[in-house]
Order: structure tokens, then sequence, then C-alpha cells
């Protein structure tokens, strides 16, 4: 769970209203707290890095599980108690009674996307001081994330109805955006200096299914609303692009060509979340009914460096020890490369919870070990073939320890990391080409070359 108080601009203004922020949640959480700092910035708010001495804190909460919602009631409690001035925004302002039961202070509770909410409470609050020469916003917008790599919302919401899962309560249908606007952001941020986009959606293989695949101009180009027509148009922009939240879907074949290809990352994130037919009908998961180990094997022998990352839930309500042993059966025949797992978790309001009764926590918490010993000897296979390769990445830090990066096949944040030893400095968002010298179960270790 990310947690962003923003640095301050370095051409602050001393008399601009100053705005302090906190950004909690999921990568998705991430893009509207970008989207609100951009607009901020562009009417003259500056940004603070501490709560005392702000004008006025946002705090963009995370809603999706309990322990979630308890770190942002206590951001909230803190801002109020340091600052006193906080708006409440995000997943768990779709619900603001609970915020409102706990902190009767806050000035105004939104909800997730709610920019205009958000932006009307800030400037009933504190009033925007508007200089259009000094206020220039970059092209990009203020991001949250590092300079060198960016995440790509393409749509809210979502159809599906996953048992375990309130998110379309909270956020609703899926709504994709056009595929030219997603396109233009795109541009934008490579022209920017981001070199590596991370294509993100409740459900990314679901792209354009509402506004019926709608085709928009780009680059001379009719295209389609489609996930396909999508991914081929960004890899036309030369940045790392990153596929994650796809489903299994057939249509979903179809971007092997464009990583084999190289315009698209040999890299897949698909939270399968189960493997046994039964517990997936009970989650009502999309794609349950696809032949995934076929796919998964076929997608193999198109693109023989893809990465696959996935996450499961263990101990979902009902799920037999049979059934589990089931899923450890395709971890070790799918050889997914990078595995998150989490034990099933009621939330509040989630059909799931009275699907079936619910597995014990110390039974939830022993097929957790299990399955994390079994995927590490996995992972750590597969990452060992890597040893002796070339591999390009992209560097995210430099320390006195050294510089680290990824390799095509690790996102930031998720996945592990390659410390690069180099005879000359690197620099961060570079691309550097590394030998491989070794490999535990997460990391890899290797050496600058080519220079
Ligand atoms: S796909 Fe399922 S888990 Fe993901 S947001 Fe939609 S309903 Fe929730």
């Amino acid at each position: 769970m990310a947690h962003i108080a923003l640095e301050a601009a370095p051409h602050a203004h001393k008399d601009a209203p100053r705005i302090s922020f906190v950004s909690l949640g999921c990568p998705k959480a991430l893009v509207d707290s970008e989207r609100i700092v951009t607009r901020l910035r562009a009417e003259g708010y500056e940004l603070t890095r501490s709560h005392d001495g702000a004008d006025l804190v946002i705090v963009n909460t995370c809603g999706f599980l309990d322990s979630a919602k308890a770190e942002s009631l206590s951001a909230i409690g803190d801002a109020l108690a340091e600052n006193g001035k906080v708006v409440v925004t995000g997943c768990m302002g779709a619900e603001p009674e609970q915020i409102r039961a706990v902190h009767p202070g806050v000035l105004a509770v939104t909800g997730p996307q709610q920019y205009e909410s958000v932006l009307a409470a800030v400037h009933a609050a504190v009033p925007p001081r508007h200089d259009p020469f000094l206020d220039l916003v970059p092209e990009q917008g203020i991001k949250l994330t590092p300079r060198h790599y960016a995440y790509l919302k393409i749509s809210e919401g979502c159809n599906n109805r996953c048992t375990f899962c309130i998110i379309p309560k909270l956020r609703g249908d899926l709504v994709s955006r056009p595929l030219g606007e997603v396109m233009r952001e795109a541009e934008r941020l490579v022209k920017a200096g981001v070199k590596e986009l991370l294509v993100i959606s409740q459900d990314t293989s679901a792209y354009g299914v509402d506004i019926k695949y709608a085709p928009s101009l780009w680059r001379e180009k009719e295209r389609q609303a489609r996930f396909y027509d999508l991914a081929e148009a960004l890899g036309e922009l030369g940045a790392w692009v990153r596929l994650h939240y796809v489903y299994p879907y057939p249509h979903v074949d179809r971007v092997m060509e464009l990583m084999a290809a190289g315009t698209v990352l040999p890299y897949l994130d698909i939270p399968f979340q189960h493997a046994n037919p039964d517990v997936l009908r009970r989650m009502r998961r999309p794609a349950s009914q696809e032949k995934t180990l076929a796919r998964v094997q076929a997608w193999r022998a198109a693109v023989p460096d893809l990465t696959l990352r996935s996450t499961f839930i263990v101990g979902f309500p009902g799920e037999t020890e049979a059934e589990f042993e089931d899923l450890l059966g395709f971890l070790s025949e799918a050889e997914l490369d990078r595995v998150g797992c989490f034990k099933f978790e009621p939330v509040a309001g989630a059909p799931a919870n009275d699907i079936a009764p619910p597995v014990p926590e110390e039974v939830k918490a022993e097929r957790y070990d299990r399955l994390m010993r079994l995927q590490q000897t996995v992972s750590a296979r597969r990452l060992k073939r890597k040893v002796g390769t070339r591999q390009q990445v992209i560097i995210d830090s430099v320390t006195p320890a050294g510089a680290f990066g990824r390799t095509k096949g690790d996102a930031p944040e998720i996945d592990g990391r390659v410390r690069v030893a180099s005879r000359r400095p690197l620099r961060v968002g570079e691309i550097a080409t590394v030998k491989i010298e070794a490999a535990d179960a997460y990391d890899l270790v290797g050496t600058a070359v080519g220079f």
C-alpha cells in the first residue's frame, strides 16, 4: 500500500496556498491522486511535504479491505491532529458516514473519481491564487510516481461481480476512456520523459466493451477501443508498455504477436485468484471456464521469455483440502514467475462471506505457507534461468549501495529488482544492458555492460 506525501516544487511561491496530499491504496488510486494534483497545480496551489504549515490536507483513502480502511481512518486522524483542515476522497469516501462517525471534523468527503467535488471543497476552504504566468503545469502533469514510469488508467469501474469484491459497488460499472484520449495522455507522458507505461484498470481485457469498441482516430488511423488495438497503438510510442489486470480470455492471445515483435513488454499480470473450477465459480471470476493451463502453455510457446504474474486467495469460504491441492497442482504445472497470495478476508458487504462456511484462520495460515513455499521454489527456478543472460534493466534508484532496477519481467513495487554494479555512474530512468550473475527467489544481481 503506497503512502505518498508530495515534495514541494522547487519554485514554490511563498504566498501560494499550500496543500499536503496523502495518497493511500492501489496504483489506480494513485492515478486519481495524480489527476487531482495536476489540477491543483494548474490552479496555482503548491504542494508541501508536511501537514504542519499547510493550508489544507487532502487524504485519498483506500476502502478495499478492513485493514486499508483502518489505515485510512488513522491517516485522516493524523491530518486532523496536525493540521485541522482535511478533505477526504477516494474509495472510502463512498461511505462518508463511516468516516464522519470517527472524524466528524473533516471539511468534506467525496467518493472515488469525484475530482470536481474535491476541487470544489478545496476552493471553498482555501481559495486559489491564480497567476497564469507563474503557475505553469508541466506538460505531463505532476506525477506522484518517479518520472520514468507512469500508470495509465484506461477505464473506471468494473462489469464483473466477483463475490469477494465490493469495488463495483464502490466504483460502479465499467466506463472506458476513448482510445484517442488514452493515447494522447500516453503520448504526452512519453514526450515528457516517461520510459515505461503501466496500463491499469479493474479489468484491462474488458476495455471498450461498454462503449461498443467505439473507434477513434489516432496517428491518422482509425482504431477501435479494444484491448488489442490499444496495446498495438501504445506499442508505437517506443516506451515499455506493461499490461496489468488482464484476464485469460481468448482475445488476449493476440497480444502475444505484439510481445513477440517486442512492441509490448513480454509480461502479463493476471489475477487468477484460484485454479479449482468450483472455487472459481463460487468466486464468480471472469474467464473461470477458460482452459487456463493450455492457454498459458500456448502463450509461452509463442513468447518464450513471457513473465506471468498472478495473485491467489487461499481459504475462500468452503475451500476444501482437495480444492486447495488443485491450486497447488496448477502452480506446479503453470510455473508462474511471480505470485502474490492473500488469505481470504471477509470484506463487509461482499456476498462471498455467506456463500459457505468460513475456513478456520489456522487452516488459511497453513495453506498460505504451503502455497508460498511451493511458489518460492518455482519462482527461484524461473529466475535462475536468467543467470548468464543479458537483460535490459530500467534503473529506478541509485544509492551508495549501488543502483537498483528492473528487467522487462518486473513491475515496480510488486515484483523483484536487479542490483546493478557499474563502472560508470548510472542515471535513474536509463535503460542499461546488464549481465545477470546471480539470482535468488525474488531478485537478481548483475553488472552493466556495453559501454
Ligand atoms: S474483476 Fe472482480 S475483483 Fe476485480 S474489480 Fe471487478 S469485481 Fe472486483
